[in-house]
């Protein structure tokens, strides 16, 4: 398989400094951003810094040391964000068309602080 990567799409700029963000967290592989039209009381996007289009491409061409700097950090800003308890939170990631991915640069959605209903609607 191989990934077409767009260095104009929006999370490349904001990674660029061309667009501001509002930084929840930030590391050597990773940055963690507030979405800027929140579907719920949080909502953070979690992206590598690595030019990946999506779930599928950066687990299968990251290096360990990206792939495992993602996940301790979605980790970390989990539990600094009071979402680790019971009343937990949902991860969501889009790919392409069926997915309706707007932004190609991989991004994990986190959002909590209500209760988000069913994960997709019925066809
Ligand atoms: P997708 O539909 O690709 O899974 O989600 C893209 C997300 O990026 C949307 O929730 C949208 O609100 C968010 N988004 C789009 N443009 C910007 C931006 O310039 N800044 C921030 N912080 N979020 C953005």
């Amino acid at each position: 398989m191989s990934w077409t990567y767009d260095p104009q799409n929006i999370f490349a700029r904001i990674l660029r400094g061309e667009i501001p963000n509002k930084t929840v967290a930030e590391t050597e592989h990773t940055l963690v951003f507030h979405d800027i039209a929140p579907h719920a009381p949080v909502h953070v996007l979690a992206i590598p810094k690595g030019p990946y289009v999506n779930l599928d491409h950066f687990a299968a061409e990251a290096s360990d040391a990206e792939i495992i700097d993602f996940h301790r950090t979605v980790a970390r800003v989990i539990a600094e964000l009071g979402l680790s308890g019971p009343e937990g939170y949902r991860a969501i990631t889009n790919a392409g068309t069926s997915g309706m991915q707007e932004v190609p640069h991989y991004h994990l959605h986190i959002l909590g602080g209500r209760v988000l209903g069913r994960l997709v609607e019925k066809a």
